[in-house]
């Protein structure tokens, strides 16, 4: 107590380079490339719909009206690739004649108008829908809240590593369903544990208290597990990949070794099987657990009042990343922050904010070096 910790200001200097900056032409190419490719997945999908889309999802949209979508996308792409040309004097014509190369393919291939019928299950798919649909909503939500409700105004969308993310953003959605087969299947070993009258107790219950129930108890498991990969010297390496960001937003929460994306959804999976609660609870805790574990890695000061005490938000998640000496294996919980104030983990110093993120031990940067990193973080155990 004698020589308390001094928390300092994190300093984000303006990086002209990265910024983006309206009539220059690159917001426009940006967004006519993004809208072409995720035409041209959205197409294949329609076209390939039992091996590019999620049979869990497919119950949950409208493949005919979603083509309206598709629609508007592909004239968006269209019309922000011809905005680059008008607007740019030539370093960002590339991304607009790429968009439009991108849509002109997708109109190639039949467009909006792909007739949409029964789709015939495969066991395996990739979650083409679920990548379009997840990162349209995360652009429309957490983007804008980054831009009106900025922790580092100076931070810019496109800092850092933002291509890295974007790399495990697409994986973890394409990989849905296998993850979803991994998880269920792990789960269904704790069948013997199943009791039908303890969920017909559950199901009973208001749907808000169930969804309280299933909040602490994945909350519970997560909060172990996550204990774990950090304090289990050979589980660390796993997940120090999540930890190696170093510049916090809405796509850095995405970076993640796939053992532990895999794992981690493994688990959870076990109290919600065993809860057995409502269709309706479950999909309630499904979108709040998905926004959540966005939000709180997101680059905003969103206020939360007297919430903060009680969720998980962005100030206490970011201190989970930081790499300053207070904050190294605290604030492990997902949801709520419970679990770390009963079991002496907790770390939220009211007013202030990491200085530092990253890992003490810095990773490699690439895809690939990162995923061999599990392995070759005990190769050299003296760098
Ligand atoms: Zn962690
Ligand atoms: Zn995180």
């Amino acid at each position: 107590m004698s020589n308390p910790y001094q928390y300092q200001t994190r300093h984000v200097t303006r990086d002209a380079e990265r910024e983006l900056r309206l009539g220059e032409g690159r917001i426009s190419g940006l967004c006519s490339v993004a809208l072409g490719l995720l035409s041209l997945l959205a197409v294949l999908a329609y076209l390939y719909p039992a091996y590019l889309t999620t049979l869990e999802l497919r119950q949950l949209y409208d493949a005919k009206q979603l083509q309206h979508v598709l629609k508007y996308g592909m004239y968006f792409s269209l019309g922000f690739g011809v905005l680059t040309f008008v607007l740019n004097r030539g370093a960002y014509r590339h991304l607009g004649s790429g968009g439009i190369a991108l849509t002109a393919i997708a109109f190639v291939l039949g467009g909006h108008q792909i007739p949409v019928g029964a789709v015939e299950p495969v066991p395996l798919s990739l979650g083409v829908d679920w990548l379009i649909l997840a990162f349209l909503g995360s652009v429309a939500i957490f983007v804008s809240l980054e831009k009106l409700l900025p922790k580092y105004q100076n931070q810019p969308l496109l800092r850092p590593e933002w291509s890295i993310d974007l790399f495990y953003f697409c994986f973890n959605h394409l990989a849905i369903s296998a993850i979803l087969i991994f998880a269920n299947y792990h789960a269904s070993h704790f069948h013997w544990a199943i009791s039908a009258d303890f969920q017909a107790t559950v199901q009973s219950i208001p749907i808000l208290v169930q969804v309280i129930i299933i909040i602490l108890s994945a909350d519970f498991v997560l909060y172990w597990e996550h204990r774990a990969y950090h304090e289990i010297k050979a589980l660390w390496p796993v997940h120090a990949v999540h930890h190696s960001v170093e510049h916090m937003d809405w796509l850095a929460g995405s970076r993640g070794h796939f053992i532990q994306v895999f794992s981690e959804r493994a688990m959870v999976m076990i109290p919600l099987y065993l809860l057995g609660a409502s269709e309706q609870a479950l999909n309630i805790y499904v979108a709040f657990a998905a926004l959540q574990a966005v939000l709180i890695h997101s680059n905003t000061r969103l206020p939360f009042g007297p919430l903060k005490y009680v969720l998980v938000t962005p100030q206490f998640h970011h201190w989970h990343h930081s790499s300053e000496k207070p904050a190294i294996d605290t604030n492990y919980s997902a949801h709520t922050v419970l679990f770390d104030r009963l079991f002496g983990t907790y770390h939220m110093p009211d007013q202030h904010w990491p200085a530092q993120y990253g890992t003490t031990r810095r990773l490699p940067r690439g895809i690939l070096a990162q995923t061999c990193y599990p392995i070759t973080a005990f190769k050299k155990p003296t760098d």
